[in-house]
């Protein structure tokens, strides 16, 4: 099996030990407080770097098992993330089962605190969908271990899209030959947080800028700010463009529009663009696109993270996100030499690291 293929293992037919085993897991802990209704997982895939570090995530599944295999794979692939980002954190996410408009309240997340607390450091805390700097702050009564306060790293945006603007860069070096994005089409789907600073740092290079949202108000303030040309999200996979940067959502690169997407290079924020990282990995490759794998191009915001838990400065951050350009640069060139998709380079590059630090089985 492929080293992150675990997609053969049926979730329902296996103990929560064998899925931890053929994962790599560490330590899984379930949460449940009748008094709050709190019902939370927090997985811990991997401490061999450092502390694990996970955003917590608070969404309506269906079912526990649908809970448990988002928190499982969402962990994993945070220590892949730190792990090729040079940091020396773990992996680990949190996942809260319920709905983030009716269930949260100071005592909630203060119930989560402790549990988060019990674990004494091997798990910190961060924002992820379903949760605000308010949720963090009471999870922050009971826990020093939680980032992204108010007051402190702040909105990690902008480090995000500068981290993804330099590797767009670095792409454009590798298939145009120079790094410079003055003239060259991108789109960008999705202006909000990260994608209008990104829209920022393009339009400042000269780019001829496409952009697409959901929202109109958002295009609106994004075109009258920056010169771009607004199309929608229906049609922006048909535009003429040399490079498409997806901001919105995941699984865009996928059986349909592949066959539309004239871009030589994928580069963008969203995380899990591949809507099947084998199959979209290679069939980019095939189709002579270099892809920038997601969790590498858009770790600006687990930088920010790690600068807050280390209390390091702003510049630090700026300066790490800026490395991605180099990062991003190695996974290309290593693709192009050993013939093999840039997905697959980078999990071995972030295996590689954890390897030589420690022991972990990431084949099984
Ligand atoms: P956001 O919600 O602020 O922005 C996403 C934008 O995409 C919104 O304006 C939304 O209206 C738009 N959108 C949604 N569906 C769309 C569609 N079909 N077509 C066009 N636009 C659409 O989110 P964000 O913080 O900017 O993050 C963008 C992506 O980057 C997400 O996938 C996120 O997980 C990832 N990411 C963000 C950060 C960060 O620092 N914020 C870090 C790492 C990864």
């Amino acid at each position: 099996m492929d080293a992150k293929d675990f997609s053969q293992i049926n979730i329902a037919e296996n103990p929560v030990l064998s899925q931890m085993l053929a994962m790599g897991h560490e330590q899984i802990v379930f949460c449940n407080d009748e008094e709050t209704g709190l019902k939370a997982i927090i997985s811990i895939h991997s401490t061999i770097l450092g502390p694990s570090l996970g955003g917590t995530r608070m969404w309506m599944y269906d079912n526990e098992i649908e809970a448990l295999n988002d928190v499982l794979r969402l962990s994993r692939g945070m220590t892949y993330k730190n792990s090729i980002s040079n940091l020396n954190l773990g992996g680990g996410k949190a996942v809260i089962i319920g709905d983030s408009r009716k269930m949260k309240n100071r005592a909630f997340f203060k119930k989560f605190g402790e549990f988060v607390n019990s674990l004494s450091g091997k798990y910190i805390t961060a924002e992820d969908v379903g949760i605000s700097p308010q949720d963090m702050s009471w999870v922050s009564e009971e826990t020093k271990y939680v980032v992204g306060l108010p007051g402190k790293s702040g909105d990690p945006s902008p480090i995000t899209a500068l981290g993804v603007y330099m590797g767009i860069k670095a792409c454009a070096k590798i298939q145009f030959g120079s790094d410079s994005l003055n003239g060259k089409k991108i789109a960008v789907q999705g202006v909000g947080h990260v994608g209008e600073y990104l829209v920022g740092h393009l339009a400042k290079e000269g780019a001829e800028i496409y952009i697409s949202d959901i929202y109109q108000e958002t295009l609106t303030r994004v075109s009258k700010k920056y010169k771009t040309h607004v199309v929608s999200p229906d049609d922006i996979y048909d535009i003429d463009m040399d490079i498409y940067a997806p901001c919105a959502l995941g699984a865009t690169v996928n059986d349909e529009t592949l066959e539309k997407l004239k871009c030589s290079i994928i580069a963008g924020a969203a995380n899990n663009q591949l809507k099947n990282e084998i199959i979209h990995g290679k069939a980019v490759m095939e189709k002579g696109i270099i892809y920038a794998p997601d969790y590498a191009i858009n770790a600006g915001g687990v930088i920010n993270c790690f600068s807050e838990v280390h209390e390091l400065s702003r510049e630090w951050a700026l300066t790490k996100s800026e490395e991605i350009y180099q990062t991003i640069f190695n996974i290309v060139n290593r693709s192009k030499n050993e013939n093999l998709p840039t997905y697959k380079i980078a999990n071995m590059i972030a295996e590689e690291r954890i390897k030589n630090v420690g022991i972990i089985n990431f084949t099984k």
